[in-house]
């Protein structure tokens, strides 16, 4: 089993939005970073955000970021990932993908190499089932965008041990972020509240209770949150928003239903931000 001190190189498996953040924060924090993704444009696509990141919210100065940049390679071969003292998953949220990975993850990686997923509402012991190292296998959730946001969930599967426990927090922390511990329960402690939450903003809407301006207001000024629920939902993207709560749904019940609108605007392509147009329109 692996402790702090022996990891120097973080191995990523996606590049995408979750993944280069993750990539870009190791990379500050001094650690050899290997990403991976599926095809060369995805690998260069989460390159160039990772460039475009470091020296903006990290304090590095001109000199450091070049040295961070230096540390990140990509690749889209699995077996890279054989360097890796960990590894941190953030590939997309589908059970069988994940386990896929998970398996190949456990085939490449060193017998004591831990393995964590940055899954937002998938069960760790099914994704660890897929290995023969359940008691290695973690969740390191990380919140969006990975660089900015200060917190993450560290999430402890059926099998997971306290060793693993403990590297998780240690990582995260030396990552700079504050971590609190979830049991592997449906949506962890973020997600299992923010979407029910976030849904009833929508609905509120839905039914008339208010404008969609008014309602957003209403909760910033009222309960002191950065962002109301129909803006936060155009920022992590509606279909994420859906998928989330149709797992939460299916795991716990009526209480968790999606939001009629929030699926209306999904069929219709209205994602949110990333699509220019959800509750509200973005420009650009
Ligand atoms: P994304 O779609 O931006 O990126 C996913 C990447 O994974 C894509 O580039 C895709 O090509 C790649 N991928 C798919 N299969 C792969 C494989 N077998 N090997 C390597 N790469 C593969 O998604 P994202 O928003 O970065 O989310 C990634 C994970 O992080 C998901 O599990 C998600 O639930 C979780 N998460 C997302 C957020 C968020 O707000 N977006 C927040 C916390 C956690």
């Amino acid at each position: 089993m692996s402790e702090l001190a022996d990891i120097d190189t973080v191995g990523v498996v996606g590049a995408g939005t979750m993944g280069s953040g993750i990539a870009q924060v190791a990379a500050t924090a001094g650690y050899d970073v290997i990403m991976r993704d599926l095809n060369s444009k995805y690998v260069r696509q989460g390159m160039e955000s990772i460039e475009s990141g470091l020296g903006r919210d990290d304090g590095l100065d001109a000199t450091e970021t070049e040295a961070a940049r230096g540390r990140v390679s990509g690749t889209t071969e699995i077996d890279d990932l054989a360097g890796a003292d960990v590894v941190i998953e953030a590939a997309v949220e589908d059970l069988e993908v994940k386990q896929d990975i998970f398996d190949d993850l456990d085939r490449v990686c060193g017998d004591t190499v831990p393995l964590a997923s940055n899954t937002s509402t998938l069960s760790i012991t099914s994704i660890a089932a897929a290995t023969d190292r359940p008691e290695q296998v973690v969740g390191i959730h990380f919140m969006n965008p990975v660089p900015v946001m200060p917190g993450v969930e560290v999430v402890v599967g059926e099998h997971t041990t306290d060793e693993t426990v403990a590297l998780a927090h240690a990582l995260a922390e030396d990552l700079g972020k504050t971590t609190w511990e979830s049991a592997d329960k449906p949506g962890f402690v973020v997600n299992r509240v923010l979407m029910p939450w976030v849904n009833e903003g929508i609905r509120a809407y839905d039914e008339g209770v208010a404008t969609k301006a008014d309602i957003d207001t209403g909760l910033k000024l009222g309960t002191n949150v950065p962002m109301g629920p129909l803006e936060l939902a155009d920022h992590i993207g509606l279909d994420v928003v859906l998928h989330a709560s149709e797992t939460l749904h299916e795991e716990l019940g009526d209480r968790y239903r999606p939001a009629y609108l929030l699926k209306r605007k999904v069929e219709a392509g209205d994602l949110g931000k990333k699509t220019g147009r959800g509750f509200y329109e973005y420009e650009g």
